[in-house]
């Protein structure tokens, strides 16, 4: 795979460590716990859209954008990070934040990510959840057009087959530092929303026949949904890597289970995950994807589901910025009355 061959604006702290969780590892009794840190992309606290950004934001350089917009969930990691990237290259960024949470929490809707967001001088502005996101962006882009401005848009998390390069090429670079450490892989598993991590993984993975399984644990979707949509988005991207027909249906993994009552509402197997991550290991998760992802991971671990000298690798996707949002879920001495008590 060449990815010098595809215009991007390099900007992420890479290669991320891969580390090994040793006392995560023992309390589980095994499997072996392995942890890529992509939460350390190093752009405004990190997260895995930096990586697809690499490719999105090259291609909104190249057509001469003077203005970016993106869209996500109130507390989203990817709008963050595109406003970020947006002001490294002196483009404006706008903001389109869907409510799928329905919370009245001051944190959540103004603290986190929301208010990086503002730090990092972009506009945005709110829709109900449920509306289409993807229409509403597309017809406040033409608005800025109309006024002038060159507008390059993003979808919602940079999932295309250009942002889907990223973690393509995060396959190549886990399989290069695994390789050079002399460590097998025998599975992959990370939070999967959107979907472009996942797809393009896949693409990756199965391009250079790494044999490594990927599993994805879901943030919202059902699982024929969530699969279908890495599915086609894999396909797409494997396409854009020179190699058609090298992802197959089976290899699109996802598991649905630990979404709990929806998108962005954390579950006690997500707070659980975040506390063992934090007290064991001394590592952030965040309670949207990755808690929900380590949730997946702890809860499999239990099951029996790898064996016990398995060497697991977890994708830390990023997004702790938001549990800055998510106080209220944390019933810790007085520290979700800050906001009330101001
Ligand atoms: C966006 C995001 C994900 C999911 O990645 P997709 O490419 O959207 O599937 C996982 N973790 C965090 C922290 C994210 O911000």
């Amino acid at each position: 795979m060449h990815f010098s061959r595809f215009p991007r604006v390099r900007v992420a702290h890479l290669p991320t460590a891969l580390e090994f969780m040793p006392r995560l590892t023992e309390v589980l009794g095994g499997p072996q716990l392995w942890i890529k840190r992509d939460d350390c992309t190093g752009l405004s606290t990190g997260g895995n859209k930096t990586r697809k950004l690499e490719f999105l934001m090259a291609e909104a350089q190249a057509m001469g954008a003077d203005l970016v917009i993106t869209q996500g969930a109130t507390q989203s990691n990817h709008a963050r990070q595109t406003a970020a990237f947006a002001c490294r290259l002196g483009m404006d960024c706008h903001i389109l934040l869907e409510d799928r949470t329905n919370s009245t929490d001051p944190n959540y809707n103004y603290n986190g990510n929301v208010f990086l967001d503002y730090l990092h001088g972009a506009t945005a502005e709110k829709r109900p959840g449920g509306v289409d996101m993807h229409a509403e962006m597309e017809a406040v882009a033409q608005s800025f057009r109309d006024k002038g401005r060159t507008v390059y848009t993003i979808p919602g998390g940079g999932s295309n087959p250009t942002g889907a390069l990223g973690y393509a090429n995060c396959a190549l670079e886990l399989v290069n530092q695994a390789n050079a450490q002399g460590l097998r892989i025998d599975h992959l598993v990370h939070a999967t929303g959107s979907a472009g991590t996942q797809a393009g993984l896949i693409a990756g993975l199965k391009a250079m026949n790494a044999q490594i399984p990927l599993l994805g644990i879901g943030v919202r979707a059902p699982k024929a949904k969530q699969e279908e949509n890495v599915f086609n988005l894999a396909q797409a991207t494997a396409e854009k890597l020179g190699c058609p027909g090298v992802v197959q249906r089976e290899d699109v993994v996802a598991n649905t289970d630990y979404v709990g009552e929806g998108y962005g509402i954390p579950t006690p197997g997500c707070i659980e995950a975040i506390e063992m991550f934090a007290r064991l290991e001394g590592i952030l998760l965040d309670p949207v994807y990755s808690g929900k992802g380590a949730a997946g991971l702890i809860d499999l671990c239990r099951e029996g589901h790898f064996k016990p000298t398995d060497n697991i690798v977890f994708l830390h996707t990023g997004g702790s910025v938001a549990l800055f949002g998510y106080t209220d879920a944390f019933k810790y001495e007085g520290t979700h009355l800050a906001v009330a008590a101001e």
